[in-house]
């Protein structure tokens, strides 16, 4: 059987350490974190993760702003918004919440949102930076960098020797934790719809890293006795046996059947999810603190 990590005894630590780092920003500096959540239209999954978002901003003691626009909103305003929020000296951290709705173009918001201000990472800057190994000076991906704090608790700062795979090749996920191994020395490969023999591929990893979006996709036999399995898949699915018309969210491992062969895994939920909103603080609070001139905690 595995030690199933409990992801959300993980990022509570990593908040509590965000207040304290908060508390003496404010106190030494003068300066607290300013946080501006911005979402757009009625999508129900959306307000829930804009909710958490802003609560836990205020939790960690930061100035939380949250814009709700409606779903009519142009891009133009949206750009504006923006523009307004790139600006505003008492704001450190700005997140447009996606998707956006259907007739927005989401990839000239993020790339109009100021990088040092790009607490989601997706910036092509901070991208870069993490890209040419530049693993301190910009602002890393919320999921991958808590994906990697899973990892670090597990392995330990350096993955030498070990082999990682990630299936998913995104920007937001798949490519930046792919640079996040590589760079703590795991000998790495992408996986992706194109890959030959997944399942095979699959076996050859001690840490495994799923990220795809089909649930239960990872199998007993696709892992390598004792690996380390890391499920960042959130999928909704029918669940009559809690009712008529109930369903259940799953990761993208099969986690009753791959418990019995992984040395360690997390689950969905409870798993690298609460770790994106926890490193979404930590984001901020280095943001704020390199406005303060700070060297910023690392996480
Ligand atoms: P995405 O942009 O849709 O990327 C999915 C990746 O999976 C693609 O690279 C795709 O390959 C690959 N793929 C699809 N079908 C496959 C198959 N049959 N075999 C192998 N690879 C396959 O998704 P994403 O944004 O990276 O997110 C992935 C999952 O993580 C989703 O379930 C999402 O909800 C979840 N997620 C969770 C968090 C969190 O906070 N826990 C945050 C972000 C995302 P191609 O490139 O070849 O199409």
């Amino acid at each position: 059987m595995s030690i199933v990590i409990d992801g959300k005894q993980v990022a509570a630590s990593v908040i509590d350490r965000v207040k304290q780092a908060t508390a003496s920003l404010e106190q030494e500096a003068g300066l607290r974190p300013g946080l501006a959540v911005v979402i757009v239209g009625n999508d129900p999954a959306s307000h829930a993760y804009v909710g958490a978002k802003s609560r836990m901003a205020k939790e960690c003691g930061f100035t939380s702003i949250q814009h709700t626009l409606p779903e009519e909103t142009s891009q133009e305003a949206l750009a504006a918004l923006v523009e307004t929020l790139n600006a505003d000296p008492a704001i450190h951290g700005i997140l447009v919440q996606l998707p956006l709705p259907k007739h927005l173009q989401a990839e000239p918001i993020i790339q109009s949102i100021r990088p040092e201000k790009d607490v989601d990472g997706l910036h092509v800057v901070n991208a870069g930076k993490l890209a040419t190994g530049d693993l301190t000076g910009g602002l890393v991906s919320c999921t991958p960098a808590g994906a990697m704090v899973l990892v670090r608790q597990v392995h330990g700062e350096d993955l030498s020797g070990l082999s990682a795979v990630v299936i998913g090749r995104s920007n937001l996920f798949g490519k930046p934790m792919a640079t996040l191994l590589t760079a703590a020395n795991a000998t790495t490969t992408i996986a992706h719809s194109r890959t030959r023999d997944l399942a095979a591929v699959c076996r050859e990893a001690d840490i495994l890293v799923a990220a795809v979006g089909r649930p239960m996709m990872v199998k007993a036999d696709w892992v390598k006795p004792g690996a380390t399995v890391i499920d960042v898949g959130i999928n909704r699915i029918e669940a009559p046996e809690r009712g008529e018309g109930k369903t259940r969210l799953v990761g993208d491992v099969d986690f009753q059947a791959v418990e019995a062969v992984a040395g360690v895994l997390t689950p969905v939920p409870g798993g690298v999810g609460p770790m994106t909103i926890a490193m979404l603080m930590a984001n901020t609070l280095i943001a704020a603190s390199r406005v303060a001139g700070r060297t910023p905690p690392r996480f």
